[in-house]
């Protein structure tokens, strides 16, 4: 039995990595449960990137393929481009006239990122940045989604979605939309190869596609334990990298590697590769996936086209109801 109605997405702002893993395979598991709607945001990705807009196309398509890598099913979810979804839009006009400014200028991570992006010389203070977190509710709001899969961070995004639909139906004396409620996804914070935040512009990533020689040229990168120069030195697993990753993605090999280390009875040029295995087997299925739609644009485009065209109809239902609540 479906439970309820969920919208996602993301903003194709490069090609995924083994990071963003934890939440797509939830989004997998979701599929069976509720009644998905999986959203390519490219106009979020304008509200920080509106000045660099060379790669979008091909940050939508490497996005495309990823989803499709790692299982998300367009039979199951429609798979669609916020930008050919233009109710998304005028749902986020109509809601800009009712959301006091005080309620977005709140938000915790409009003054954070302002400040971290100004600090490196990027200008964000724009309406349209301003406006993201209500583009977002409207996102979701326009499917009428009952749940939204987040992590913690995002939550301040929830809350100010309900309280958007909380005034909207008080304001018009309706029940439109629902509260959406956060369902807390499981989200594991996987450091980047060289210890920061996993990220393309670190140079620091193993993305989804990667071959089995990418993977070990990365891992050939993670700092080791530092006071270990010979296999027969004694090692403490706890300050490697290499370790880090063992413990989430080699978890056959990980107690037996730990031991080994601490008694110097394996190398970490042994034990790297160890790892580059255990993620190149984990990468096999997704990187052939990718490859099966990699050769068939035509598909990509149907599942689009498809997509976008079921989620019209949902947010076209949605869009009559609210013009007739505000009598335009
Ligand atoms: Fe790290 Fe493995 Fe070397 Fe131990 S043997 S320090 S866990 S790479």
């Amino acid at each position: 039995m479906i439970k309820g109605t969920i919208f996602s997405g993301m903003r194709p702002t490069g090609r995924l990595h083994i990071g963003h893993l934890s939440v797509l395979d939830n989004w997998v598991k979701l599929q069976d449960e509720y009644r998905c709607f999986f959203g390519i945001v490219d106009w979020h990705a304008l509200t920080t990137s509106f000045d660099n807009t060379e790669e979008l196309q091909q940050n939508i398509q490497q996005m495309l393929l990823d989803w499709l890598s790692v299982g998300i099913d367009p039979e199951k979810s429609p798979i669609f481009l916020q930008s050919h979804i233009k109710q998304h839009a005028e749902l986020h006009l109509l809601l800009s006239m009712i959301i006091p400014l005080s309620w977005l200028e709140r938000v915790p991570t409009f003054k954070d990122q302002i400040q971290q992006l100004g600090s490196q010389g990027k200008d964000i203070s724009t309406y349209g940045f301003l406006g993201y977190p209500l583009l977002m509710a409207a996102d979701i709001l326009v499917y009428r989604a009952d749940t939204v899969p987040v992590g913690e961070d995002q939550i301040p995004h929830i809350e100010i979605t309900r309280e958007i639909a909380r005034r909207f139906n008080h304001l018009y004396n309706t029940d439109i939309f629902p509260e959406p409620q956060a369902k807390l996804a499981k989200i594991s914070m996987l450091p980047g190869v060289d210890g920061r935040k996993m990220s393309k512009s670190y140079n620091n990533d193993i993305h989804l596609g990667s071959t089995a020689e990418d993977i070990l040229a990365k891992v050939q990168m993670m700092v080791t334990d530092p006071k270990r120069i010979k296999k027969t030195d004694l090692g403490n697993p706890e300050v490697c990298m290499v370790h880090t990753y063992q413990n989430i993605y080699n978890l056959t090999q990980i107690e037996e590697i730990r031991t080994s280390c601490k008694a110097g009875q394996i190398g970490c040029v042994d034990c790297k590769k160890r790892l580059a295995r255990s993620l190149d087997e984990m990468l096999v299925p997704i990187r052939e996936r990718r490859e099966y739609y990699l050769g068939r644009p035509e598909l990509l485009r149907e599942i689009l086209a498809q997509g976008a065209k079921e989620a019209r109809e949902v947010t076209e239902q949605t869009m009559t109801l609210v013009r007739a609540a505000m009598n335009i």
